[in-house]
């Protein structure tokens, strides 16, 4: 089946009980047993809910995965994901990440003996390096946020196989029209739903993707015991974004790469970070392991200042200044004192993340009336 049918139909089926041909919001903490035990396959909605199940089916189809769980939000599905692991175990991450995954691993995790190592993961090579018997997952993300630098999944996947470690893949940016990292060797996707699944900037969730029975009952057992459990009104909502999701990741991109390539050749700007350039340092893995490049893009002016950063960030009309992405109107964001803010600054200028780095997610808009409005902004 192709994508855009399988989009659409992915995870419904007319509602067993009306024929309703949209899974209804099952608005329930509990189900009604027969006699102690003898149910219809739903207990308490923190362990299942119709609309949830219907989401998950359709995670797991978009992902081309055979199961999908779905979290109050996307650190709540990493959050998942570590507790996974036991004290004494390490993980290799990536340097340039979203920055609530940083905070997570280090404010949160490192207290309970779980070590991270964060590395480069444009060079394979320094994942083996890093590679230690305790080494029990890699967190790769891919574009990575805000420098959209490029990992080679299936490289790190041959990698972490023969170090007997686990790959979860961090497939918010591209989304699953673009890139379906199971298929190049990782054992879990992990969407922040918030992004492009949701698309209309309502909502906030997380998911799960994955193959194996075993790592989905025990991704299964501390989703409902630990109960970052998504409501049915909010499933019900990303089940709808998945129905547009591949006509809006083509708009996405196509303004995507107008704009892209508007700005690389602007007087004002300094350096552009989208991997659809042919002369982008990820661009032959991206173009191997992509289907298309996304609306993901940052640059810096070439005057570096920060006043003339933020006086940027606040004279867009079109570009809501705000955190988050992947929705249909376009955002204009700050990830050093925004998004990224909670990574050490020398930390992040280490990394190549600039004080002056501007970030756009961009929208579905007409891209002539957006490039006016970034022209207008820039001066
Ligand atoms: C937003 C985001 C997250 C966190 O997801 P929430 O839904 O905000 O909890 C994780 N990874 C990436 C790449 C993101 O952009």
């Amino acid at each position: 089946m192709k994508i855009a049918t399988k989009f659409i139909h992915a995870g419904t089926e007319p509602d067993p009980s009306t024929g309703a041909i949209m899974t209804p919001i099952y608005q329930t903490s509990t189900y009604v047993q027969e006699a102690p035990g003898v149910n219809k396959g739903f207990e308490y909605a923190r362990s299942q809910n119709p609309t949830r199940k219907a989401l998950e089916e359709a995670l797991a189809v978009i992902e081309n995965g055979k199961f999908g769980l779905a979290f109050s939000s996307g650190v709540a599905a990493t959050d998942a994901v570590i507790k996974l692991l036991a004290p004494g175990d390490e993980v290799i991450a990536g340097n340039d990440m979203y920055g609530g995954t940083f905070r997570l691993f280090s404010k949160i995790f490192e207290k309970f003996g779980i070590r991270f190592l964060y590395i480069d993961f444009s060079h394979p090579d320094q994942v083996s390096k890093s590679i230690s018997d305790k080494t029990k997952l890699i967190w790769v993300e891919t574009p990575t946020n805000p420098l959209m630098n490029i990992a080679d999944i299936a490289a790190i996947a041959t990698i972490a196989k023969k170090a007997g470690a686990l790959l979860c893949v961090d497939n918010t940016f591209a989304s699953p029209y673009l890139q379906n990292p199971l298929d190049l060797g990782a054992d879990i996707v992990m969407h922040s739903s918030t992004k492009y699944l949701g698309g209309h900037s309502d909502v906030i969730q997380g998911a799960l993707i994955m193959n194996d029975a075993a790592l989905r009952e025990k991704l299964y057992f501390i989703q409902k015991s630990c109960g970052a459990v998504p409501g049915p009104m909010d499933c019900f909502l990303v089940l709808r974004g998945i129905k547009t999701l591949h006509v809006r990741m083509q708009a996405h991109c196509a303004n995507g790469e107008k704009i892209a390539y508007w700005l690389r050749e602007h007087a004002k700007i300094g350096r552009v970070y989208w991997p659809g350039f042919e002369d982008a340092p990820g661009h032959a893995i991206a173009k191997k392991q992509m289907r298309g490049f996304g609306g993901m893009i940052s640059f810096t002016l070439k005057d570096e200042s920060m006043d003339k950063a933020m006086k940027l960030l606040s004279s867009t009309k079109l570009f809501s200044l705000a955190e988050s992405l992947g929705g249909v109107e376009s955002l204009i964001n700050h990830p050093a004192s925004m998004t990224h803010a909670s990574i050490p600054r020398e930390e992040r200028i280490k990394n190549g993340l600039s004080d002056s780095l501007i970030r756009l997610s961009i929208g579905i808009e007409d891209a002539d009336d957006l490039i006016n409005d970034l022209q207008k902004a820039i001066g």
